[in-house]
């Protein structure tokens, strides 16, 4: 081991021994069984440094339910194809409000304010879908997320789709809205049931953190994509990816970073690490919460934040 993965070890240990003495941990997403089931005082850690090493803790074997972070893989990928196009049909400004908001929508016009809110993500999806069959955009969406990870064996969880696409009256709300203003010129249900089944891929932080190699631009990345996309992605992660707690993430953290209601939490540290953390219980905007506290702990003790000096 090196002298950086030791340190690195001790450093999750440690925050994850003081992360155990908090009582509260938050709440499991609730809206579907599966997610709801569980148990929010779980951990995992994964890091991932330039060589390709990596630094595990807790469950990091286990793999949950990416949800919001997919909105990462499916921004990529437009921006891609249709490089700045794609910012006439959704904005790059944080929200402040809640991550499915109506009334924010209608604020602005009927314009997502940004690709990582619900609005604006259902909105990337839609442009993804141009052309294509709903399983067409989600098997490239598959294949890209197989390859920056490096490992054939991610899979969606049919399951937690269906159950989205039965609960998901807000969203269906949010695309037909889109709909009616031409923001969408797919079918919302289409676009609903590839953005539902992009949510339900299924990864552990070990997976996790490797596929972010690419978007920390780290040597040993499987898949490298353009520097001025990668360097957008992560300024929208930096300003964005916390949904209405972006500001307090940056301002503790100083990281870019996307989180999921599944509890998992994708942080960029550019030319040094990719990490990804994992702690189902969420807070009251819809963060994982410990998942929070460890990686301000860590990127305290290694120096991490994009504005401390390197
Ligand atoms: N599937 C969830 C939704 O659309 C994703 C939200 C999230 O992970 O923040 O509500």
């Amino acid at each position: 081991m090196t002298e950086l993965s030791t340190r690195l070890h001790h450093i999750i240990d440690e925050a994850l021994l003081d992360a155990s003495e908090i009582e509260d941990w938050g709440r499991s997403a609730d809206y579907i069984p599966p997610l709801a089931q569980v148990d929010p005082r779980q951990a995992a850690v994964s890091v991932c440094l330039p060589d390709g090493t990596m630094v595990n803790a807790g469950e990091s074997r286990k793999a949950f339910s990416i949800q919001s972070i997919s909105k990462v893989f499916s921004l990529a990928l437009a921006m891609g194809r249709y490089g700045d196009l794609l910012w006439q049909i959704v904005g790059r400004e944080p929200s402040g409000t809640h991550f499915a908001s109506l009334a924010a929508l209608e604020a602005n016009e009927g314009r997502p304010r940004n690709p990582f809110e619900n609005a604006g993500a259902i909105a990337t999806t839609g442009a993804l879908l141009k052309g294509y069959e709903p399983r067409e955009t989600l098997s490239e969406l598959v294949r890209f997320v197989r390859d920056m990870a490096g490992d054939e064996s991610i899979l969606i969880d049919a399951e937690v789709a269906r159950l989205e696409t039965e609960s998901g009256f807000r969203n269906t709300a949010i695309a037909n809205f889109l709909r009616h203003n031409g923001i969408l010129t797919e079918d919302p249900d289409r676009v609903l049931g590839t953005y539902f089944h992009q949510c339900a891929i299924e990864m552990t932080t070990r997976q996790l953190a490797r596929a972010g190699a690419t978007l920390a631009q780290l040597p040993c990345a499987n898949i490298t994509l353009g520097a001025d996309r990668i360097q957008r992605i992560n300024a929208l992660m930096l300003t964005c990816g916390l949904y209405n707690e972006s500001g307090d993430f940056a301002f503790e953290v100083g990281l870019p970073a996307k989180s999921g209601v599944g509890g998992g939490l994708l942080i960029s540290v550019p030319y040094q690490a990719s990490i990804a953390i994992w702690t189902p219980g969420l807070n009251a905007k819809g963060n994982p919460m410990i998942a929070i506290y460890l990686a301000k702990r860590i990127a305290d003790e290694m120096g991490w934040s994009i504005f401390a000096k390197p």
